[in-house]
């Protein structure tokens, strides 16, 4: 129930003159990246979220866009996972990301879609794509967010009460205040979102959508760009793909980190899906390369299970992996901060429990996921 106090801010509040500022902009729409073949999974969690936003707004529509060769293969399966509508967009030129055409198809399909609110991932290429389209649309954009939220928003000094504004939080002042950063001025308000941060929706075969075959006013400078060849691979480290994270703090050294490559291993010998995981602080003492970092400036993952093996549970690392479905921690330290966030907690040496996984897992052991 409401304090007093409350009640009297939520009574100044409202006497503060309404401010509409959206001229007909209205619903959400998010960016489905694909990466030529197949819808990055970022794609579906950021679907997954404007459709939970969306029950915020009047109009509840969400719409997606998708950019790519034969690009409408994937209109279903956006539409299954919460759009209600679907703007294709295909070109065979389309197969490799290319900014320019891109820029230019997104743009263009919000100019007509109008939505009050705009969400990209924040992958490589959300990170190229979305500050450009929102520069051409003279609006401003929130990077890097990891919640979100639609809400009243007052400004005193200016006298404006808007409804709707869309709150896009993130981690700011190295970590140590989550910032909301809002922008009810210009339309749509957009944010990109870091992947692994948003859970996607179980698909819903009985959804409908319309799917809107959207042609962009492309010209010839769009195309000047030539992709001459593309290599893949980079980081093949997929934390955000696994099952199951086997993460090691900075403590366990070379031969820790050797013994939990053997579980992964050994897990992977089984048909499962697990990737080794680490600490900052693991990254740091060059235990192990920063693609498989977890946390804050890592990856945000959610598997079906992470085990934080010699790792404290700072803030930082929690913010990376606190979405787990299972948490398992194992420490030395029976007061470690992990061991709040953990489903299991085991207090011992690490070298006392992990051979004894290996085993298990050599003689067949397979862990039991939800999924
Ligand atoms: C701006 C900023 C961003 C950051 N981003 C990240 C990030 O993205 N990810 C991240 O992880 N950190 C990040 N950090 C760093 C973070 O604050 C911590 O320093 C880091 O997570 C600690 O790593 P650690 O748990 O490996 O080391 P420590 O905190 O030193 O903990 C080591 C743990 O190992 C345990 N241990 C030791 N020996 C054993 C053993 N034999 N068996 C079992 N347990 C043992 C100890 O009890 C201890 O709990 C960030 C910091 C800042 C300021």
């Amino acid at each position: 129930m409401s304090t007093d106090r409350e009640k009297a801010k939520l009574e100044r509040d409202m006497a503060v003159p309404e401010v509409d500022l959206r001229d007909g902009a209205s619903g959400i729409a998010t960016w489905a990246q694909t990466d030529g073949e197949n819808l990055h999974p970022a794609a579906l969690e950021i679907l997954g979220e404007a459709r939970r936003l969306s029950e915020k707004l009047e109009d509840k529509t969400v719409t997606s866009i998708v950019i790519g060769k034969d690009a409408e293969k994937h209109a279903q399966t956006l539409i299954e996972h919460g759009a209600d509508r679907v703007y294709v967009i295909s070109d065979d030129r389309l197969l490799e990301y290319r900014t320019l055409p891109y820029v230019r198809a997104i743009v263009d399909a919000i100019r007509e879609i109008k939505p009050e609110i705009m969400i990209y991932t924040a992958s490589a290429i959300g990170r190229d794509l979305a500050p450009r389209c929102a520069a051409r649309l003279h609006v401003g954009l929130s990077a890097d967010c990891t919640q979100l939220d639609i809400g009243m928003y007052v400004n005193r000094k200016k006298g404006q009460r808007f409804m709707h504004a869309f709150k896009m939080m993130r981690p700011s002042f190295g970590e140590s205040k989550l910032a909301t950063i809002i922008g009810p001025w210009n339309y749509p308000q957009s944010s990109t979102v870091r992947p692994g941060v948003f859970a996607k929706l179980q698909p819903d075969s009985s959804r409908t959508g319309e799917v809107v075959k959207f042609e962009p006013k492309w010209v010839e400078e769009d195309w000047i760009q030539e992709v001459v060849e593309v290599q893949k691979g980079g980081s093949r480290v997929e934390l955000e793909k696994a099952d199951i994270i086997i993460s090691g703090g900075k403590d366990l050294g070379r031969e820790g980190f050797e013994m939990l490559q053997e579980l992964v291993d050994a897990i992977r010998a089984n048909g499962q899906v697990a990737e080794l995981g680490a600490s900052r602080a693991a990254v740091n003492a060059g235990l192990i390369s920063s693609d498989h970092q977890v946390g804050q400036t890592g990856k945000t993952v959610r598997p079906e299970i992470y085990f934080a093996i010699g790792i404290s549970g700072a803030v930082q690392h929690l913010m990376g992996m606190q979405n787990s479905k299972k948490v398992v921690a194992i420490n030395i330290d029976p007061n470690a901060k992990i061991f709040q966030v953990a489903d299991y907690g085991i207090v011992d040496d690490y070298k006392n429990v992990v051979p004894e996984l290996i085993k298990q897992v050599k003689n067949g052991f397979t862990f039991e996921l939800d999924k």
